[in-house]
């Protein structure tokens, strides 16, 4: 195990400590299948003591913290992360099985994060308001309190970057409840910033299962602010729960997000986007672009040239550090071969990847493109999350909006055109948070807000964006004749 501290112990009020009942809970590697640790299995009483703790810090030394400090501190912590790359990048790759060289991108994304969050701490303002003779009045943009953040195991060093970064930019107390599946960069993060001098409480991490951690995380009274990436029927549960209190809810759930590709694009330029959109993170990517709608003059070459690229993918341990890495777990596995068999036994399969020398107690699947999808089969309407991607023929820009508004979901888009008006009416018209043009995903942009609309859930992270709902507003006029 290449963890350089203690896996065991949840982080609460700036001690580690094992968590109540001292119940623990596997650390698998999805490259092999082995148990290479054990997780501390974080109780309801954890959370609450978290919770305390954070309230405390928020009462206390962090809320004295000056908004120019808070940005130091962050800075620290960015650049100590770059400087633990290799630690930070393994220790994802052998806990999720993620290709070392995609958890080193996480790892630059995290340092990003803190880069931005750092420069950004004093310079949110609020604004004066021009009212009634005899009065002032202006707003004050201020932390909610202590912000609860449960995420996935995707990417958590991305989502512990676009979420509890900000939270922390802006002056609220954090308690993190991670993956169980996923988290040991989120208890690496925690030493970073208790080196960097983060002040005890101001970040609790509790680890934990989400029916017992998480369930009390969300439930509780003592939060003001509740961030969720996850799965669509959790993050219903979870805004539930929280309405019960009142408490606010940001939720980033699933996608099936599409790439629309017009007979006028540059193919060349698309290809890669068109797969590797879908088969980044072995396709377990709320944004992956997982359908690809084609217009009829381009269908046949762009499926072939498709077909040619998913055949070729490598997969492999997320150490050897090819194309695909394993899925996250057996569960999940066995969940994405289900729809593979499914678009087996429907015709569907143009191109697999072949799987081979591959660890036996390995979660890999085989990179698998589906053609002459209908738009309202379930494998053009539910999200697979894993390495699958499917392609279906339209012949309008009216009916290419129709199929790529037609779901559930609407996290983000891409256009694939040359014709200027074309892109500009399909920025308006895509239903999604999130719109690229001629490119997809833009790098990963911190800078740029990001969150859905529909079951893709609502609110906003990345950028400055993800101040403002950090913050509250409060409005103050002074009658002063
Ligand atoms: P997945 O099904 O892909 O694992 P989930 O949405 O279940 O995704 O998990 C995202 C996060 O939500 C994880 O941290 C998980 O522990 C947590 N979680 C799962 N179920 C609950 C729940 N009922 N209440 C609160 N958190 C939960
Ligand atoms: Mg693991």
């Amino acid at each position: 195990m290449a963890a350089p501290f203690s896996t065991d112990k949840v982080f609460i009020g700036g001690v580690w400590r094992p968590a109540g009942g001292e119940a623990t809970l596997p650390i698998e590697n999805p490259s092999t299948g082995e148990v290479m640790g054990q997780l501390a299995a974080g109780t309801a009483a954890d959370v609450d003591a978290a919770v305390y703790a954070a309230r405390a810090a928020f009462g206390g030394d962090w809320s004295r913290t000056t908004a120019v400090e808070r940005g130091r501190i962050l800075a620290r912590m960015g650049r100590e992360v770059e400087a633990r790359i290799d630690m930070l990048a393994e220790l994802e790759a052998l806990d999720v099985g993620k290709p070392l060289k995609q958890a080193r991108n996480d790892v630059i994304a995290l340092a990003r994060y803190l880069e931005f969050y750092a420069g950004a701490a004093d310079k949110l303002h609020g604004e004066t308001i021009p009212f009634q003779d005899g009065y002032t009045v202006y707003t004050l943009r201020e932390p909610h309190g202590v912000t609860g953040h449960i995420i996935p195991w995707n990417y958590p060093m991305q989502i512990i970057g676009r979420s509890v970064v900000a939270a922390l930019c802006v002056g609220n107390a954090v308690v993190l409840k991670p993956a169980e599946q996923a988290s040991l960069t989120a208890l690496a993060f925690a030493h970073i910033a208790a080196d960097c001098g983060l002040p005890a409480g101001a970040l609790n991490v509790v680890t934990g299962t989400g029916a017992e951690a998480g369930a009390a995380l969300a439930a509780h009274p003592g939060i003001n602010h509740l961030s969720f990436t996850g799965s669509t029927g959790v993050g219903v549960a979870i805004q539930q729960a929280a309405a019960l209190n009142a408490v606010p809810v940001t939720l980033e759930l699933g996608g099936k997000s599409p790439q629309l590709v017009f007979d006028d694009a540059d193919l060349d330029k698309a290809l890669p986007f068109l797969v590797n959109a879908g088969v980044q993170n072995a396709g377990q990517t709320c944004s992956a672009g997982s359908r690809v709608l084609v217009q009829r003059g381009v269908y046949d070459e762009v499926v072939r040239r498709m077909a040619e690229r998913f055949a070729a993918l490598t997969v492999g341990p997320a150490m050897d550090d090819r194309d695909v890495g394993p899925l996250v777990s057996k569960k999940q596995q066995a969940m994405v071969d289900s729809f593979i068999e499914k678009g087996r036994a429907d015709g569907l399969i143009v191109a697999q990847a072949t799987l081979a020398d591959l660890p036996s107690g390995g979660a890999y699947v085989a990179p698998t493109l589906f053609a002459n999808v209908a738009p309202d089969h379930p494998l053009a309407q539910q999200e697979i999350f894993g390495p699958a991607v499917v392609v279906i023929p339209f012949d309008t820009e009216e009916d290419a909006v129709a199929i790529a508004n037609g779901t559930d979901y609407g996290l983000v888009a891409g256009v694939w055109t040359a014709d200027g008006g074309r892109q500009m009416r399909l920025a308006k018209r895509l239903r999604a948070g999130q719109v690229f043009i001629n490119n997809y995903g833009a790098a990963g942009g911190v800078e740029l807000p990001f969150g859905g609309v529909g079951k893709s859930g609502h609110g906003r992270e990345k950028g400055f964006e993800a101040l403002y709902a950090f913050t509250t507003l409060k409005t103050v006029a002074a009658h002063h004749g």
